[in-house]
């Protein structure tokens, strides 16, 4: 069996042309233009990256695109005070502090001093609790990313036995919460798992979010189970850095019915549903009907 390739870069342009076109309604038909406020700590390279890929897909559907980039000696107090402005600011729907902050700045403190209905990351212990309660949240955007696309794939995913490798708290714990919201049995897996090719075996759904380069094989997965690969792991191969997934890409696509490359599968997902968690908050904001299909 060769697997159907899910194509997250086609599938991330889609959803942010539909994110445009609710922008453009919201601007025409309301006056409101969603605005997302991105705060960089500090000048890790690979955060910057990030940072400038987001403010520039935020532009190029429409949107409000503010920076705040702070040194990295900025104290606690300084970094909660903007904050605060941007909850009280009415043109800012949507508000991302990008991690990892720097080590004297507690992270849980900042991330749950954004207002919640601003919480684009859905990081906030407001939305982590309405998200477990099956309540209207902000999902975080990788997660959420993963759940379209299996959506988009599959159409229901009701009864279907999922596994999630890896429990944290911006990709497994919420991961497996949005399968369990779709009616799927889900088991999460984890460093102390016990026999987990066995636990992989029996999955209709993979979902590898571990940080360990090619780590599942081909012969864990069921034939036709679906893999989602959310692993970006930088490796030396043949003289030359290359990314791969979580996933033995090959092995796992000749068994598998559907599998997500790396890159080009949840990756460019992410910052789709960034923007797409914007414009929800926008709406919310404004008392206007979500838009369809780029929510849980
Ligand atoms: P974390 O390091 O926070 O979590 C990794 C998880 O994997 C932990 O729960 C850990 O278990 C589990 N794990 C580690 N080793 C094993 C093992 N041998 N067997 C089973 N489980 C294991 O990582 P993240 O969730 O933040 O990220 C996971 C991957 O996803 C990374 O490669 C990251 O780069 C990528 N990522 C990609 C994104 C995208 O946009 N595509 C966004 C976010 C992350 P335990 O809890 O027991 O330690």
């Amino acid at each position: 069996m060769s697997a159907t390739i899910i194509d997250g870069k086609a599938f991330a342009g889609k959803v942010r042309e539909k994110v445009a076109g609710h922008v453009s309604r919201l601007k025409d038909g309301h006056g409101i233009t969603p605005g997302l406020a991105v705060v960089l700590v500090g000048e890790d390279p690979a955060s910057q990256v990030y940072v400038r890929s987001k403010g520039k897909m935020t532009v190029e559907v429409g949107m409000k695109s503010v920076e705040h980039k702070l040194d990295v000696e900025t104290s606690e107090a300084d970094l909660l005070a903007l904050i605060a402005r941007l909850n009280a600011d009415p043109d800012i729907h949507g508000i991302l502090v990008q991690l990892p902050l720097p080590k004297h700045l507690n992270e849980d403190l900042v991330i749950n001093s954004i207002d919640p209905a601003k919480d684009v990351d859905g990081f906030h212990i407001s939305n982590v609790g309405l998200l477990g309660t099956g309540q209207k949240s902000m999902v975080p955007c990788t997660p959420l990313g993963c759940l379209m696309m299996l959506r988009d794939h599959h159409g229901s995913l009701s009864g279907m036995d999922a596994v999630v490798i890896g429990r944290s708290n911006i990709v497994g714990k919420p991961m497996a919460q949005l399968l369990l919201g779709d009616s799927c049995t889900v088991t999460i897996a984890h460093s102390r798992t016990k026999d987990l090719a066995d636990v992989v075996r029996r999955a209709d759904i993979v979902v590898a979010a571990v940080g360990r380069p090619e780590m599942v094989p081909g012969d864990w997965i069921k034939p036709g189970a679906t893999v989602i690969d959310v692993g970006i792991n930088r490796i030396e191969r043949d003289g030359k850095t290359k990314l791969v997934g979580d996933v033995d890409f090959a092995s796992c696509a000749a068994v598998a019915g559907a599998i997500t490359p790396v890159p080009g599968g949840v990756g460019p997902m992410t910052i789709a549903c960034l923007l797409a968690n914007t414009v929800t908050a926008a709406c919310r904001a404004n008392g206007l009907a979500e838009p369809e299909g780029l929510t849980a």
